[in-house]
């Protein structure tokens, strides 16, 4: 494949350290990149202040190295691209696609949820803010259409963005922009061909791929890969407490991320270097071996 033909990246959210679950998403990213001969960027997205945490990014950046997960040019920082954030609501404002919302949360608390749990929005300020209130949120209309989408662990999808998730926010009432939109536009700067990521977004790629037709911008190869969960049954996360992942034994811990991703390396790798594990696993990567679950348990903490 033409070098040039394959841009990855690895996307995450610095709430705290990267755990076994993020590892799992940046080495299939990273892997599925560098298989291809592919560029492999790193983009933090931070946009959502009271989750983040102030010293996370730098955590997370040494965290990737240190396991050898090296990425190709300057990392992309979201909270220095809300000019152009800006400008794609402006686009979308001025195509009468998104519109101001009054609605507080506690007039939304008895709407409809849908199987995420997201909440259906009733459409209350769709044709217009009612009289005597302000705008506090965006939202973009959902069309009553499936998109349809590719995805190559899951296969072929497709959701109705009205019924299933209804207009959504792309700014949000608390100041920043929302995760939907800044994802697009940056997937379309930073000229993303594939996105490899975990199995939680997976229902947030029709809403992107509806958003990159109104921007106007191209819609990247989607593979969505299993989620990591503690013994509970629950997502590793910050909220569920993931440990971080350890300084020491970096090469086992790799190990058990790809066993998760269907490729778990053979036993003279265990005590390796996570440059030589990560050697042997761009050699030996195949997307069809990686399990098509949303989540994968993992009995150790
Ligand atoms: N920042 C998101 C997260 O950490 C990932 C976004 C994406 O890969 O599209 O969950």
């Amino acid at each position: 494949m033409n070098p040039a033909a394959y841009v990855g990246r690895f996307a995450p959210s610095p709430t705290g350290p990267l755990h076994l679950g993020s590892l799992v998403a940046a080495v299939a990213s990273f892997l599925d990149a560098r298989a291809a001969g592919g560029r492999w960027l790193v983009r933090i997205e931070d946009l959502d202040r009271p989750r983040c945490d102030p010293g996370a990014a730098g955590v997370v950046l040494r965290q990737l190295e240190a396991y050898g997960l090296v990425w190709d040019g300057d990392v992309l920082v979201q909270s220095r691209r809300v000019h152009a954030y800006a400008a794609a609501l402006d686009l979308l404002t001025t195509q009468g696609a998104a519109y101001p919302c009054a609605c507080t949360r506690a007039q939304l608390a008895l709407a409809l949820r849908n199987r995420e749990g997201e909440m259906l929005y009733p459409g209350t300020c769709r044709n217009g803010l009612p009289a005597d209130t302000v705008a506090r949120a965006w939202r973009v209309r959902a069309p009553d259409a499936s998109i349809r989408f590719h995805d190559r662990i899951h296969g072929d999808l497709q959701q109705n963005l009205a019924r299933e998730v209804g207009d959504f926010i792309v700014k949000r009432a608390d100041g920043p922009f929302a995760y939907q939109l800044a994802v697009v536009v940056d997937d379309a700067f930073q000229g993303i061909t594939h996105v490899v990521r975990g199995a939680d977004l997976l229902w947030n790629t029709p809403r992107q791929i509806y958003l990159q037709g109104l921007l106007g911008v191209p819609t990247p190869i989607y593979a969505h890969v299993p989620l990591v969960t503690n013994s509970a049954g629950q997502k590793l996360s910050k909220q569920t407490r993931a440990p971080a992942l350890p300084e020491g034994g970096r090469g086992a811990t790799l190990a058990r991320a790809l066993g998760v991703l269907g490729l778990p390396p053979p036993s003279e790798l265990a005590a390796a270097e996570p440059q030589e594990v990560l050697a042997w696993a761009t050699a030996s990567w195949r997307i069809e071996n990686v399990p098509r679950q949303a989540a994968v348990a993992n009995a150790m903490p």
